[in-house]
């Protein structure tokens, strides 16, 4: 395999690193970093920078406001923006999961409310899919939407919802035919997060976050004409987006930087044999990573959805960053288990990622269903 860029890809990649050299103010990381206490900050404000140059939705068609670049340049945006830490929360999930399944399924209502409010940096999203019994297996969901006339009344509750307190919208899968096999009875809604009988609870991460809450819905109506696509078909719906970004290439990055940040606090402190080799395999990792990445990317633009190979990619990736903040810690000694205060190495990042790394093996499929998905559609082995 021969991985090379074509020169408008490396052109595309010297403009971006110019935007992030303009638009990034060098002094960001300071004890106030906003990611770091999981705030917005300024990421509204760098999103509307970016709806400027109609880089929001890179990938998206023209006629829905984005501009129509190809995977390959997806995965160099994504790679530059993760590396340089730029902060596109805001609108990350209105981008890679809500606005393509209103593209694919979408009414035209639908489309012109919620597809220029992504791309214009203004509205925001959260994904309201796992509940106490479903998460993994998610086709378990029991949250009820029960026709009203034109409505749908919603109750049940969902659970681990990403900025579903800070979120304008909700993509909400809920079950429509409690008597259809379970795949078959789930639909999709665009849901309004400030309707009555929304309750929003916060759950404060280990790093003592506020980053994801719980949900509940007490008769909440909903118009009919916010489901997405047809009734009881939410199922396949939700799966035909999976292929909008599945490289992974922003975690491998954003591990590099991260590594490359360590590198020399970790030199400064003399480092035995185990932390040299740990190095070692982390950055031998997120070079692999790199090269799996371009590869899905290739196969995207060849028109093949990823598969196996997107979970393998999410694999690696998720247990190398954890693998990472485990060797930062332990390479920086006394110094890694401090958060706050003067004796905290870069105003206790390490110790809060060390801490908010635990849920990455869990967040977005786990690793043991990841490796199912490898040994079954990948090896051809046998379901357990
Ligand atoms: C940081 C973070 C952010 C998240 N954000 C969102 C969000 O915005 N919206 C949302 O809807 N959800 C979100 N989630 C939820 C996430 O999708 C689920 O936590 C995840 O799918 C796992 O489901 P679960 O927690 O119910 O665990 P379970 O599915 O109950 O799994 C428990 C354990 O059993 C294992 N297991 C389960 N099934 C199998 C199997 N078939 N074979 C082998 N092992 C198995 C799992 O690997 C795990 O170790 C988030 C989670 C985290 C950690």
């Amino acid at each position: 395999m021969r991985i090379r860029f074509t020169p408008q890809q490396a052109a595309f990649r010297q403009e971006v690193l110019d935007f992030l050299g303009e638009n990034l103010p060098a002094d960001r990381e300071g004890p106030e970093d906003d990611r770091m206490r999981g705030e917005l900050g300024w990421s509204p404000e760098f999103s509307r920078k970016l709806a400027a140059k109609n880089w929001v939705a890179l990938a998206w068609p023209k006629e829905y406001g984005g501009s129509a670049r190809g995977h390959m340049d997806q995965v160099i945006f994504n790679e530059e923006m993760a590396y340089h830490r730029a902060p596109i929360g805001a609108h990350r999930r209105g981008v890679f999961y809500v606005g393509p399944i209103l593209i694919l399924y979408g009414t035209d209502e639908q489309k012109k409310k919620h597809l220029n409010a992504i791309t214009s940096g203004s509205g925001y999203y959260c994904q309201l899919f796992s509940e106490p019994g479903a998460g993994s297996d998610l086709a378990s969901l029991q949250t009820r939407a029960v026709r009203d006339g034109d409505d749908y009344l919603v109750s049940g509750q969902k659970i681990w919802t990403s900025d579903g307190h800070r979120s304008d919208y909700g993509w909400l899968v809920a079950r429509t035919d409690p008597d259809a096999p379970k795949h078959k009875g789930i639909s999709t809604f665009i849901f309004d997060m400030k309707a009555p009988g929304v309750t929003v609870r916060p759950l404060v991460n280990l790093a003592g976050i506020h980053s994801f809450n719980e949900v509940f819905f007490d008769n909440v109506r909903v118009p009919k004409a916010n489901m997405v696509g047809e009734e009881n078909r939410g199922w396949y719906h939700a799966a035909a987006t999976l292929d909008f970004e599945r490289s992974s290439i922003a975690t491998f990055a954003g591990t590099r930087r991260y590594l490359d940040d360590l590198l020399p606090l970790v030199r400064s402190r003399g480092l035995d044999d185990r932390d040299r080799h740990a190095m070692a395999d982390l950055y031998t990792t997120v070079l692999v990573g790199q090269m799996l990445s371009y590869s899905i990317a290739s196969m995207q633009e060849a028109g093949r959805v990823p598969n196996k190979e997107a979970s393998v990619a999410k694999l690696m990736s998720s247990e190398l960053r954890q693998n990472a903040s485990v060797v930062a810690i332990r390479a920086l000694g006394m110094a890694g288990q401090v958060h706050e205060g003067p004796g905290a190495v870069r105003y206790g990042r390490y110790t809060r990622d060390y801490l908010a790394n635990v849920s990455a093996t869990i967040a977005g499929g786990t690793s043991e269903i990841q490796r199912n998905v490898v040994a079954t559609r990948g090896l051809g082995l046998p379901r357990g």
